[in-house]
């Protein structure tokens, strides 16, 4: 008895960690996309961004986006295809939904609790520095791209083909995998996304973001 209550919780775990790894793919579940999960606890980025800016932006904002794609996507050509793919052939509501899925998947899987003196290492590091002359410099030109964007959207580190890094502006839900970029690192620029920590201080909440980039995540990307 206890053998056959013990394999059932093998099997119970087992059923639980495939679940988990699928996921963390973006893949829709039985034709429907779930809130992707935290690598972290909600207030791990504390004082950054507060844990009351993680329940509404991902507890809300995100599963609205998840909500409204799911309701959008029974019946459409969209149905069966990648979130990716939904992206780069959708447009109108079912592209601002996916889009905006995507991008809010790529920008939490990227940070960490806060560290100080927090810089890329290895083949981007070498690769933001012979282009952009030094981190410092980098950052600088994608904090400036994050301030100069006008109403709402995204600011993009990106790598084309060849490997060449690239910085973007996306507006609204856009993604630079639509111009054949591949997506390293980016800030949200929705108000939605800094109003409760910083208000109208959009340049301060870009300064502050950098302590808590995981680098190992966009190297990975890279
Ligand atoms: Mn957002």
């Amino acid at each position: 008895m206890l053998k056959a209550v013990l394999l059932f919780f093998n099997f119970a775990s087992l059923f639980i960690h495939l679940k988990k790894k699928i996921m963390k793919q973006t893949m829709p579940i039985n034709g429907k996309f779930s809130l992707a999960e935290l690598p972290y606890a909600p207030d791990a980025l504390e004082p950054v961004i507060n844990a009351e800016t993680i329940n509404y932006h991902y507890g809300k904002h995100l599963q609205a986006y998840v909500n409204n794609l799911n309701a959008l996507l029974p019946g459409s050509p969209f149905e069966n295809l990648s979130l990716e793919e939904i992206v780069r052939k959708s447009n109108g509501a079912i592209f601002n939904n996916a889009g905006q899925i995507l991008n809010h998947n790529l920008y939490f899987s990227q940070f960490a609790a806060p560290k100080e003196n927090n810089t890329p290492s290895g083949r981007l590091e070498t690769a933001i520095k012979q282009q952009y002359g030094s981190f410092n410099a980098f950052r600088e030109a994608f904090e400036n791209k994050g301030s100069t964007l006008f109403g709402s959207g995204w600011v993009w580190l990106s790598r084309d083909q060849a490997g060449t890094l690239k910085i973007t502006q996306e507006h609204n839900a856009e993604n630079p995998l639509k111009k054949g970029l591949t997506p390293l690192l980016t800030f949200d620029v929705w108000e939605h996304a800094y109003y409760l920590d910083y208000q109208n201080r959009r340049a301060a909440y870009l300064a502050e973001l950098w302590k808590i980039i995981d680098w190992e995540v966009i190297e990975q990307r890279y």
